[in-house]
């Protein structure tokens, strides 16, 4: 397992994310990382901890995130400033929010946005983030500030520029071009009523750990093999680098287990 629990070895390697929330496993504390480090273990990739965006900072019923973003909704801080390109990866956006003050933003979006929702996707279930209290909803933007407490000319300026960059087709500030990747094109957010959720960053694991080679030996610093040491899944790094794709976790815990085991078992 990885070391989310751990807030001391997260602040140690990645201080970026000491804000996140963090929904891993009550063993994720990093014993096997300390026990193989005592034999003298190397590690890689210590600083890539990648939290998603969309989860809402104290929300406790839904460890799922919602990306209204990705239906084209724009990402403001408590400044009411958008501070990034909101089609980008999640955990690129992750990233971003954490530099934001108090690590946290809105997504701010209209209706039509809000209908596009698909309550069978969790990500895009907002009817029932309303329903659970968690989306802000009000019939003006003004109405959304206040709620929100964003300082309303500034959100008011943040949404008239967007717009201004729907219509050309251009966000000159941070580059959107699609709703998500390169797909969908750009929505005014412009009829009401007005809606906000508040989003920060949740770590679901740490991706990096020790230093394996091919055959799931860890090596020590100097790049030798740790002998008898096998070690797969969340404890390990050198896998993801510094983009995490998604679903790549699970399964370099299921696959490269299963060689570990076998090297082990070998050995
Ligand atoms: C909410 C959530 C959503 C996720 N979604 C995805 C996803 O969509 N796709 C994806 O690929 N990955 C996802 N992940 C990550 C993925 O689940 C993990 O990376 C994966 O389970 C790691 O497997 P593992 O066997 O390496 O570690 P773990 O599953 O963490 O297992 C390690 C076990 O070791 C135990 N342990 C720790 N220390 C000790 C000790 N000293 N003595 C005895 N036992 C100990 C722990 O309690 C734990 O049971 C998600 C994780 C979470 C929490």
């Amino acid at each position: 397992g990885g070391f989310g629990r751990n807030a001391e070895l997260v602040h140690r390697y990645a201080p970026q994310y000491d804000n996140a929330v963090f929904v891993c496993g009550d063993g994720n504390v990093g014993d096997g990382l300390a026990m193989a480090r005592k034999l003298g273990a190397d590690m890689r990739d210590m600083i890539y901890i990648k939290g998603t965006y969309g989860k809402h900072p104290v929300d406790t019923l839904n460890h799922h995130s919602c990306l209204a973003v990705y239906k084209g909704a724009i990402a403001v801080n408590e400044n009411g400033k958008r501070f990034v390109d909101e089609s980008v990866s999640y955990k690129l956006l992750g990233d971003a929010v954490m530099a934001q003050p108090y690590h946290t933003s809105f997504q701010i979006f209209d209706q039509p946005i809000f209908d596009s929702g698909d309550d069978r996707v969790r990500i895009l279930d907002f009817s029932r983030r309303m329903e659970e209290g968690l989306i802000i909803k009000a019939d003006t933007l003004q109405g959304l500030a206040q709620q929100i407490e964003v300082p309303y000319d500034a959100l008011k300026t943040t949404v008239d520029r967007y717009n201004n960059c729907c219509d050309r087709g251009e966000d000159e500030e941070f580059g959107r071009k699609k709703l998500v990747h390169n797909h969908g094109e750009l929505r005014r957010i412009e009829t009401g009523p007005f809606y906000a959720y508040p989003s920060t960053a949740a770590v679901f694991g740490t991706y990096c750990g020790l230093r394996v080679d091919a055959n799931l030996r860890v090596l020590d610093v100097f790049g030798d093999v740790i002998e008898g040491l096998y070690a797969a899944g969340e404890v390990i790094g050198g896998f993801h680098g510094g983009a995490y794709m998604t679903g790549s976790a699970l399964g370099k815990a299921v696959v490269l287990g299963r060689v570990a085991a076998r090297g082990a078992a070998n050995n």
